[in-house]
């Protein structure tokens, strides 16, 4: 009671007069939570929120939205917290929207369709696509805590992105609170649509700085019902670039680790990556003409069980926690998927190479770069380099964030993006109230 009033006393009066808008149980400066809800998982920012709010319905949002314009208070929108670049981190005493309580969800029987708020738990919206024997295809290793607000906001990918794409994909519609208070209902009725730009893409991995994901309707997908898994043991990726290309088709995910993160794993390999290819259909022969396919090429290839299958994911779920505990520099980098086989092999030229552990999703060239011992970051500024030459990408799938405002004006490819996204981030929010320093730099 007595640390409450200490801080009641320490708020500004623009502050007071917000808290005096919600109730007690919406708002919040305590220590503890502002710890908890002023950061995402990424560590290298320090959490220096000024309180944490927790609106319940559309209302909440308007009424926050409006005193934030008037006292010019900045906001961080906060969903499950899982990001990996700093986005949901207030760093600046700015207020943190949490969307905790945004949490309503039903499901449309006509459409197979799910109609959620932002807050719903990535995990809750897949439990009752499944109840309805039906598959909302957002697959990683966090989805028990992210939320679908912020998969559409990072436009999160992740396993499956080969056969069913990234977050983008399953959104049909958007309803999106600006931060002038203007409510936008965003659809896509029909396949064909010339009516001009599809401007819900404006969302799509917008990283809290453009509106409130306020509520999504997805689409659900048939589940496949047939499903083959094998194993691959190679040295040369370019021969599984050619597999994949052929088979692409039948394709749900393909997993790649090299020999580092074999042994994190205590697996010795003789060979330098192990690659888990996953096939499906809605009929048994397709998949196996593709086996005997694959059967008569020049690899090491073995049929997994599910219990092998199951073993395969949990070690690969669980190698970006190992890693995170040993305080890995973490990349997130997309190249060509032609030239990944040499991306790697320039990396494993490093003297420094027992240092560096990559996995990732093969299918799509998404590679997790993962280096220990660079605090001071002077490897990874050394493979960025590289990935400008390769023509790739320093942000696959885990956003911007503030983490990576810097490094992305480096990549001389996206300083035409930036400039469009600065104009339209000014046009929609002049006073720069939402995710300051996403993105840019001021
Ligand atoms: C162990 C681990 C594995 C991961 N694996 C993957 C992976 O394979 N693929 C992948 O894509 N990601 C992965 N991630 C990253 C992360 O889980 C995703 O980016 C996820 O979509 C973030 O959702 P969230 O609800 O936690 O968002 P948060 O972390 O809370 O927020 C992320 C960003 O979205 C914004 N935001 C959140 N909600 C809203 C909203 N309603 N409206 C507007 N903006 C909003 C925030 O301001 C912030 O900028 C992983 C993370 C961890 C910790």
């Amino acid at each position: 009671m007595l640390t409450e009033n200490i801080w009641y006393l320490k708020m500004t009066k623009e502050l007071k007069d917000i808290a005096a808008h919600f109730t007690k149980d919406q708002f919040t400066t305590d220590k503890a939570k502002l710890e908890k809800y002023g950061c995402d998982w990424y560590k290298g920012i320090t959490p220096n929120a000024a309180a944490i709010i927790f609106p319940e319905t559309e209302k909440d949002v308007l009424k926050l939205f409006k005193l934030c314009n008037q006292h010019g208070i900045r906001l961080v929108i906060s969903g499950g917290r899982t990001g990996l670049s700093g986005g949901a981190t207030a760093a600046d005493q700015e207020i943190v929207l949490s969307t905790e309580r945004l949490n309503k969800m039903h499901w449309a029987d006509n459409s197979n369709q799910i109609i959620c708020q932002a807050g719903v738990v990535t995990d809750t919206a897949k439990a009752l696509a499944s109840s309805k024997n039906r598959l909302l295809p957002i697959e990683f290793s966090s989805t028990s805590a992210s939320t679908i607000g912020g998969n559409i906001a990072t436009n999160a990918a992740g396993a499956k992105f080969i056969k069913y794409g990234a977050t983008k994909k399953h959104v049909v519609g958007l309803k999106i609170i600006m931060v002038d208070g203007t409510i936008l209902n965003l659809i896509n009725r029909n396949e064909k649509d010339a009516t001009g730009p599809n401007l819900m893409e404006l969302f799509f991995g917008s990283e809290g700085v453009m509106g409130l994901i306020f509520e999504a309707t997805l689409r659900t997908y048939e589940l496949p019902e047939f499903k083959e898994s094998i194993l691959v043991k190679t040295n040369d990726l370019s021969e599984i670039h050619a597999l994949i290309n052929k088979e692409r088709n039948l394709i749900s995910a393909v997993e790649f680790m090299d020999r580092n993160c074999l042994k994190l794993l205590e697996k010795e390999s003789e060979y330098e990556y192990e690659i888990l290819i996953e096939l499906e259909s809605s009929n048994q022969d397709p998949l196996e003409q593709a086996l005997e396919r694959i059967a008569t090429k020049d690899f090491d290839v073995s049929l997994l069980n599910a219990r092998q299958l199951n073993e395969f994911w949990a070690a690969r779920e669980n190698l970006p926690v190992i890693l995170a505990d040993e305080g890995a520099n973490k990349l997130d980098l997309c190249v060509p998927m032609s030239k990944i086989n040499l991306f790697l092999k320039k990396i494993k030229d490093y003297d420094t190479k027992d240092l560096i552990y990559n996995f990732g999703h093969l299918g799509d060239g998404n590679i997790h770069v993962n280096i220990l011992l660079d605090e001071d970051g002077v490897l990874a500024d050394k493979i960025y380099r590289l990935l400008q030459d390769f023509d790739g990408s320093p942000s696959a799938e885990h956003g911007i964030g503030k983490r990576k405002t810097k490094l992305l004006k480096e990549f001389t490819n996206y300083q035409d993006k930036l400039y469009l996204l600065k104009h339209l981030k000014n046009s929609v929010d002049p006073a720069n109230i939402l995710g300051p320093k996403v993105f840019f730099e001021d």
